[in-house]
């Protein structure tokens, strides 16, 4: 059975056609992501690594709609999003879109319950609405207790998870991370991970992060990995026996391409 036929009943989450962004610099142009072909599914679970410069921020960015495509498409819930006018793609980004970032992101001023309660109120929904609506989540990411607490009076661990929070606030069709953990230590981190695992297997939520450890690549379902703007490789995480097992065959793969991009050089 194919990909398609498996999932036929249900639209992919996002869909990108070769998928294009090209940066321009004073006289140099850089192309940042290279007719990329994937699919996500509802309730998959990617983790996409590769060097620093592979393209993996772009590929989150044209997602998350916040860049347009230079060409090829983005297509998420069946919205091509390079085709939607500037509004639209501003309702988009609030409303079907969930990002956390490696710095967590939090207003400083504003308390972790108003933190979270942001992107509800900016479409119009009462405080009120809000907490009805979210408490369970907010239980389940352990906030309860300093919901009334400033950012900074928070551990970094704790601050993702107010993220993590205000991202999921809105119930978008994905949640993207950009290195979620890439300030964390490794307790924290495990139990960053331990809460996308949750939040993918118990709640069904589709989740894309980038990631250049292999520790936190192993608690999603699936790995893809980029260099130079190009699908290099995608895995099932089933297929490894471990982190350490995703490790090693992620370095032959690295090494492997080094060795071929060495042969062509004069
Ligand atoms: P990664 O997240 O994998 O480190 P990025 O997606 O950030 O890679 O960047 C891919 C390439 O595109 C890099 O060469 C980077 O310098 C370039 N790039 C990304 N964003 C911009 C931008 N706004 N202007 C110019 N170049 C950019
Ligand atoms: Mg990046």
């Amino acid at each position: 059975m194919t990909d398609t036929q498996k999932y036929n009943c249900q639209e992919p989450a996002v869909q990108a056609r070769e998928l294009t962004r090209v940066f321009k610099q004073g006289n140099q142009t850089i192309t940042a992501l290279d007719g990329i072909d994937l699919t996500i599914h509802q309730g998959d679970f990617v983790a996409v690594m590769g060097a620093s410069g592979s393209g993996k921020s772009t590929l989150l960015h044209l997602i998350a709609g916040l860049i347009r495509p230079t060409s090829g498409q983005v297509v998420v819930e069946g919205n091509d999003l390079g085709s939607l006018s500037d509004r639209r793609l501003t309702l988009y980004r609030r409303r079907r879109v969930g990002l956390v970032f490696q710095n967590y992101n939090l207003i400083p001023h504003l308390t972790t319950e108003e933190n979270i309660l942001l992107p509800l109120r900016a479409d119009g929904a009462s405080i009120q609405e809000g907490r009805d609506k979210r408490h369970v989540l907010w239980e389940r990411l352990g906030l309860t207790t300093f919901l009334n607490q400033m950012p900074d009076t928070l551990s970094g661990g704790q601050q993702q998870r107010v993220a993590m929070a205000r991202a999921l606030s809105m119930e978008p069709a994905i949640l993207l991370a950009d290195e979620p953990t890439g300030n964390l230590d490794s307790v924290n981190s495990r139990k960053i991970c331990e809460v996308f695992d949750e939040l993918n297997r118990q709640d069904g939520r589709t989740i894309t992060l980038v990631t250049h450890e292999p520790g936190v690549a192993i608690f999603a379902k699936r790995v893809i990995v980029l260099h130079d703007g190009r699908l290099l490789a995608d895995w099932q995480t089933s297929q490894f026996r471990d982190a350490h097992d995703l490790a090693a065959t992620y370095q032959e793969l690295a090494a492997q391409t080094d060795e071929e991009q060495g042969a062509k050089l004069p």
